[in-house]
C-alpha cells in the first residue's frame, strides 16, 4: 500500500512537532496521492522532514488527526489499535479497583492517543462514540479490543452527534457487540446509585466528568437552599441531599432527564424531601428570580458547551458572563457559587476572567475557594490544551 504524503506549508510544522494532534486544512501546502476519506497519511514539512503519521479527513477542517510521531516502528494496523486501547484501560486501574464506583471513562479521545474515540464504562456495559473518521474506520478492531480486554455484557454505540457530520460521517446508534442493554441501567458512583439511559440519554447517558466534583462540593451544601441549574438527571442533587442540604430546585430544559432525576433521588432514599424539578430555561428562571429579589444560599451552574471551537469563544464568553452574573445576583451574602465551563476552547484563565467581569458588574466580592476539574479518567494531555475542557470554581460570594 502506498501511503499518501501530506506536505505542510513552511513554518506550519511547529505545532505538530510539539505534538499537537490536529492539522488544520490551512496548514497544508499540498497532498501527494489521492487519498480516500479515512486513509493513513504521512506528514512532512517543507524541507522533506518526516513530522507525523495520521488519518486524513477530507470533510473536516481538522484535515489530519495524528496517531503517531514515530516513522518506522509504528504502523497503523490492528496491533496499533489494540495497544492504544490497552494503554487507556491500564490508565484506569485505580478506578477499576474502587469498590464504590463502577462507572468511569475508559477512553478519552485525543488525550488517550485515540482521536475522536470516547468509551464510557457503566458496570458491565460499554458505550462508545466514534467521532472521527480515524476511529470510525477502525471501529471493528476497536470493538474487538474492548470486548477482549473488558469482557463486557454488551457494547453500545452512541455516535449520534453533530460532530460526526463535520467529519462527513452519518449519525449512528445501536448495539455493536454482545447483549443489548435495557432501557435504564443502574450504576454506582461514589456509593450513590444512578439510573442511566444509555440508548436515549444525552451523550453516553451520564456526565461522568463531574463524578469527583459532585463529591467535592458536598461540604459546602449542608443546610443550604440550592438552585441547581442545568441539573440533568440530578447528579448534584443526590450528593447535596446526602450532605443534608435544604431544598434543591433542579432546572433543566430536558423533561426526560428531570424524570430520571426524581427516580435517582428515590433510589438513594431521598424521597421525603421538598426538592423541586422544573423543566425550563435556566436563564429565564434566574432572570425572574432576580426581578423578584428571590435569593438562594448556593447556586450550581453546569451548562452545556457554549464554545464548540475557537471562533465561538467570544460569544460563549458573553453567555458564561450572563449566567454567572445572574447567579451572583440571586445569591445571599456569604452564599456559594459552583460554576463550570465545559468548553475546551475556553481556558481556565479565561473562565476566571469571565467570573471577574461578572463580579464587577454584579457589585459582589467573589472568592475562589476551590478549583475543579474532572477525575483521572479524563486525563489532560499537556500537548493538547483543548483536552482540559472542564473547569470549575467553588466560590464564596459576599
Ligand atoms: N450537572 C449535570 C450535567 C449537566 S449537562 C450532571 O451533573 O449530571 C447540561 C444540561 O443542561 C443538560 O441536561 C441540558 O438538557 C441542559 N440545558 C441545556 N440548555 C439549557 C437551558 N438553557 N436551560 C436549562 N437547561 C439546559
Amino acid at each position: 500500500m502506498i501511503t499518501t504524503q501530506v506536505i505542510l506549508k513552511k513554518g506550519r510544522d511547529k505545532s505538530v512537532l510539539n505534538r499537537h494532534p490536529w492539522i488544520f486544512s490551512g496548514a497544508i501546502e499540498r497532498i501527494e496521492g489521492q487519498p480516500q476519506n479515512g486513509d493513513v497519511v504521512d506528514v512532512w514539512n517543507d524541507k522533506a522532514r518526516f513530522v507525523a503519521r495520521g488519518v486524513i479527513s477530507l470533510k473536516s477542517q481538522i484535515r489530519v488527526r495524528i496517531l503517531t510521531w514515530t516513522l518506522y516502528e509504528e504502523q497503523i494496523n490492528d496491533d496499533f489499535w489494540y495497544r492504544r486501547v490497552d494503554r487507556a484501560i491500564q490508565g484506569r486501574a485505580a478506578l477499576a479497583n474502587d469498590p464504590t464506583t463502577n462507572a468511569y471513562r475508559l477512553v478519552h479521545a485525543e488525550a488517550d492517543g485515540l482521536p475522536g474515540l470516547i468509551v464510557d464504562r457503566y458496570g458491565p456495559w460499554l458505550v462508545a462514540q466514534f467521532l472521527s473518521v480515524a476511529v470510525d474506520r477502525a471501529k471493528a478492531t476497536i470493538v474487538n479490543a474492548l470486548a477482549e480486554f473488558i469482557s463486557p455484557q454488551g457494547i453500545y454505540e452512541r455516535s449520534d452527534t453533530h460532530s460526526r457530520e463535520l467529519e462527513g460521517l452519518v449519525s449512528m446508534a445501536g448495539p455493536v457487540w454482545g447483549e443489548v442493554p435495557p432501557d435504564l441501567i443502574e450504576i454506582e458512583e461514589n456509593g450513590f446509585r444512578f439510573l442511566v439511559d444509555i440508548k436515549a440519554g444525552q451523550k453516553t447517558g451520564h456526565y461522568l466528568d463531574q463524578r469527583e466534583n459532585r463529591k467535592r462540593v458536598m461540604p459546602y451544601l449542608s443546610g443550604q437552599e440550592i438552585l441547581n441549574g442545568f441539573s440533568f438527571t440530578g447528579g448534584f442533587c443526590v450528593y447535596a441531599a446526602a450532605a443534608n442540604a435544604g431544598r434543591v430546585m433542579n432546572i433543566d430544559t430536558s423533561e426526560p432527564s428531570l424524570y430520571i432525576a426524581e427516580q435517582n433521588m428515590k433510589l438513594n432514599g431521598f424521597s421525603q424531601r421538598e426538592d423541586i424539578y422544573v423543566a425550563a430555561d435556566v436563564f429565564e428562571i434566574m432572570r425572574a428570580y432576580r426581578d423578584q429579589n428571590w435569593t438562594f444560599d448556593a447556586v450550581i451552574l453546569d451548562p452545556p458547551k457554549f464554545a464548540h471551537n475557537a471562533r465561538q469563544v467570544q460569544q460563549a464568553s458573553r453567555g458564561y458572563k450572563d449566567i454567572n452574573l445572574l447567579g451572583l445576583k440571586i445569591l445571599k451574602p456569604g452564599g456559594i457559587l459552583i460554576t463550570f465551563s465545559c468548553s475546551g476552547a475556553v481556558s481556565e484563565e479565561l473562565f476566571q476572567k469571565i467570573i471577574f467581569a461578572a463580579a464587577v458588574d454584579a457589585n459582589r466580592e467573589v472568592q475562589i475557594l476551590e478549583r475543579l476539574q474532572p477525575g483521572s479518567d479524563h486525563p489532560v494531555l499537556v500537548t493538547f490544551p483543548e483536552s482540559a475542557y472542564l473547569k470549575g470554581f467553588i466560590c464564596r460570594v459576599w
